[in-house]
């Protein structure tokens, strides 16, 4: 079978097949057979792919407070690496990591690279940070799974990335979305934007892409941009685009993906945004069963036009980055999508919600691209309906908002009584 083609009963059987092994061995963890007897559940509970709800869900706070050893049945010499969360949300989580979990993580981003045509021929410049944050040793064994080239830059400045660019010629950048933004701003600023075209393509991993951001890297790099979805607690590529961009496609055969109502923690209903509930399908180092991650997605099961049947996920946003205004949850990518798309606002913006005579409303800072004039009046309207709040717009010197975030949070609760 191959999962990426598999029907809907093929990938059940395998799902499932998969699900009661992985659970057997979470079973031997002393984290799990407390979590699980702590909640009334017996192993017994679940005998197929439909009983999963029975299981408990784990929280980040779970794994956060518990030592990796605790959560892993693996002997010590079956231990191949210790890796971390990025901890951009908070203390970051540690995790035992095996050999079969580089096997399956190779398996998955083979999968990811070969959807988008990724080539022996290609050359990949990795710029993410080295260490106990696990992107990078993903995003080096995707492209040496495809016999790649890798140039494993780390996280350079700016000045030492154009350096690497011209001297290696990479075929593929592969680092997080607004790396491709900030990286094209320091050229301009500098007059080495030819440096950066002619790549093939750009691989954006570890952060949300709105097709706004895709189009300005697209437009500067001249290459095809690519959407990757990872999470530290399992791993790099566990989805990622085909050559259709139109969602990504899940490795769904080793992570099951349930999406929940946030409010009801009940599944939520076919291709609407919930909370993603993440089940790694295999014997991991750090088993990790119903973990209820912050991220907020949607799943589609329908085939895509590139004839894979695998489900595809859309990725809508993180709860610690977004903010109920109004009553309405906010995504910082909403306004993104709005402001990214004017030809006179630039890269990076800020959103801070403040109490307005105790109605809600948003400040947005932004700057103009150099030489340009933004209408301010048009864009407040607009971004008013986005936000169906009143909007008040600040037009900032360009290069003065702060660049010091990779993971930009965006938006900034300054109201007394939060929602
Ligand atoms: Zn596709």
């Amino acid at each position: 079978m191959q999962p990426d083609y598999a029907t809907p009963s093929e990938l059940r059987l395998v799902q499932e097949e998969n699900l009661l092994l992985a659970l057997d061995w979470a079973w031997q963890t002393p984290f799990y057979q407390q979590h699980f007897e702590r909640h009334g559940v017996s192993r017994d509970a679940v005998r197929s792919l439909e009983d999963v709800w029975r299981l408990p869900l784990t929280t980040k706070l779970d794994l956060r407070s518990t030592l990796p050893t605790f959560r892993s049945a693996l002997p010590r010499k079956d231990v191949e690496y210790v890796f971390s969360s990025s901890g951009t949300t908070g203390a970051p989580t540690h995790y035992l990591w095996s050999r079969t979990d580089t096997e399956v993580m190779r398996q998955g981003g083979s999968r990811a690279m070969g959807r988008v045509g990724v080539a022996p021929e290609d050359c990949a410049l990795i710029i993410a940070p080295m260490g106990l944050p696990v992107m990078w040793f993903c995003m080096i064994n995707q492209y040496n799974a495809m016999h790649s080239g890798v140039v494993p830059l780390g996280a350079s400045s700016p000045g030492q990335t154009l350096d690497a660019i011209v001297e290696f010629q990479p075929t593929i950048i592969t680092s997080l979305p607004i790396v491709g933004t900030r990286l094209a701003e320091y050229a301009a600023m500098t007059g080495r934007s030819a440096a950066l075209a002619g790549r093939r393509c750009f691989h954006c991993a570890g952060d949300y892409l709105s097709n706004a951001r895709r189009r300005r890297i697209e437009s500067v790099w001249g290459d095809r941009c690519y959407n990757f979805f990872g999470l530290s607690e399992i791993f790099g590529p566990v989805a990622g685009e085909c050559k259709c961009r139109d969602g990504m496609h899940v490795m769904s055969d080793r992570v099951l993906i349930e999406v929940l109502d946030p409010r009801t923690l009940q599944p939520a209903g076919e291709g609407e945004v919930g909370i993603a509930v993440f089940t790694a399908l295999w014997q991991k180092g750090s088993p990790l069963i119903r973990y209820q991650s912050e991220d907020y997605v949607r799943l589609v099961s329908a085939p895509c036009r590139c004839g894979r049947t695998s489900p595809r996920l859309y990725y809508a946003g993180r709860s610690p980055f977004m903010a109920n205004i109004g009553g309405h949850l906010v995504f910082p990518q909403r306004v993104e999508e709005v402001l990214l798309g004017l030809p006179s606002v630039g890269n990076e913006f800020r959103l801070t919600v403040v109490d307005d005579d105790h109605t809600d409303a948003v400040i947005v800072e932004l700057e103009p691209l150099p030489g340009q004039r933004v209408d301010v009046a048009a864009l407040s309207q607009a971004l008013s309906d986005v936000l169906s709040a009143h909007v008040r717009l600040l037009v900032r010197e360009p290069g003065t908002l702060a660049r010091d975030e990779v993971k930009p949070h965006r938006i900034y609760d300054e109201r007394s009584r939060r929602c």
